[in-house]
């Protein structure tokens, strides 16, 4: 791959900030977005844009088969058998929400029990919490070695006969851990219970195919692969989503509505109540189709490269601690330097033209594990490059000599 020639797809990191210029490592929060993405929604806006499915005019009907048409790419994207198992949604954060809503709702009840890693995004615990609090249900986390890897013995030893359901990252946001996934849902299998992957952090940095894991369950945000912000999806199995009760109501979801009873629509509709975000999901479709065009075997290798790049450029520098060495590790490195404040650090690196995250990345317990209240994190996508690490390492190594 050419990365100089992918960067001139994205207008964005030809921009200076604070007179530098960007080096931007913040993908794991957003990726930037190519040309394409961008002019996709511009397009449809401009000449096709109409509400999709009950119209009967010319635009509607084009609206309409872009928006199915994208559900179709999604279901290429992730290998899923049929489009009645795509639910197009806000984001991970939305179709975790419907998940533990519906799932909830239909197939827990006090002391029930979900098992959970203690990794997880907050949108992979808050919800849970919430059902806790509404029906009683209990949280069983899996621990983790001080490399960052889950203890699978532990995993299986929480299994009982009350285990519901099991919901857990394909990677980690600060980490970088790669779980066995596979592995960890053929576990759940064995057990009769069915396991939901947050793949936020995966679908943008690997091959996917929910057939392969056997996932029930598998949610992701377009943002984050470069697509715009606000559309995701939820995958479920058919048989699943089938069996899961509405978790919004409204337009759309609906076969028949009378004052006396309401009926439901088929899926993937019947969890789509209101006007769908039809531009956005136009947008997700082009971004997935310029991943393919690419190759998630090609960007996955050239991540990778950058990630043991900067590892080792890290480790060169007196004082820094890198959190999260597991064996399999993606697109993710999360430090400290000395005592200096992560947010200090982060601030002044800013300043350099460098963009970070720094703080607890929506993972408290995790931080709690490793006794820390925050990090900063590069995270890579495909446009990054070896001089951006080395832009990144200089920065430090110019930061810390002022403290
Ligand atoms: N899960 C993981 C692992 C994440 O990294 C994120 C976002 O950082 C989320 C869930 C939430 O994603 P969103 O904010 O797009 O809903």
């Amino acid at each position: 791959m050419d990365i100089h020639k992918i960067r001139e797809d994205f207008p964005i990191l030809a921009r200076e900030v604070y007179g530098k210029p960007l080096v931007y490592l913040d993908n794991g929060a957003t990726t930037q977005k190519p040309r394409i993405v961008i002019d996709s929604i511009v397009d449809e806006y401009y000449s096709v844009n109409a509400n999709v499915h009950r119209g009967v005019h010319y635009l509607s009907q084009k609206a309409t088969e872009l928006h199915e048409g994208s559900r179709e790419t999604m279901r290429r994207f992730i290998n899923a058998k049929s489009t009645n198992e795509i639910i197009f949604t806000r984001g991970t954060t939305e179709s975790l929400n419907l998940v533990v809503s519906s799932f909830g709702e239909a197939f827990m009840n006090e002391g029930d029990e979900v098992i959970i890693s203690v990794m997880e995004h907050h949108s992979n615990i808050v919800p849970w919490q919430l059902l806790e609090a509404r029906k009683g249900i209990k949280i069983k986390v899996v621990p983790m070695n001080d490399k960052g890897e889950l203890l699978l013995e532990e995993y299986e030893k929480l299994f009982t006969e009350r285990t519901k359901i099991v919901s857990i990252m394909q990677v980690s946001n600060v980490l970088g851990t790669v779980n066995p996934i596979k592995e960890m849902i053929a576990t759940a299998h064995k057990h009769g219970v069915p396991f939901m992957v947050d793949a936020a952090q995966s679908i943008p940095h690997m091959k996917v195919d929910v057939q392969d894991l056997d996932a029930d369950f598998l949610v992701f945000s377009g943002h984050k692969v470069y697509a715009p912000t606000g559309v995701g999806v939820l995958y479920g199995k058919e048989e699943w989503l089938d069996k899961l009760p509405p978790y919004q109501g409204g337009g759309e979801m609906i076969k028949h509505v009378s004052f006396e009873k309401t009926t439901f629509n088929e899926l993937p509709f019947k969890f789509e109540a209101g006007t769908p975000d039809y531009i956005g999901t136009t947008g997700f479709a082009t971004a997935l189709d310029y991943v393919m065009g690419l190759g998630i075997e090609n960007i996955a290798a050239h991540e990778h490269m950058l990630t043991e790049y900067a590892t080792k450029r890290l480790k060169e520098i007196p004082g820094i601690r890198i959190f999260g060495e597991a064996a399999h590790k993606s697109s993710v490195v999360s430090f400290l330097l000395g005592d200096i404040h992560h947010f200090d650090l982060g601030t002044l690196l800013d300043r350099l033209g460098i963009a970070t995250r720094t703080g607890h990345h929506c993972a408290q317990p995790l931080m709690q594990r490793l006794g820390i209240e925050g990090t900063i994190r590069a995270s890579f996508a495909v446009y990054n490059t070896k001089e951006e690490v080395d832009a990144l390492v200089d920065g430090i190594i110019r930061v810390s000599k002022m403290f």
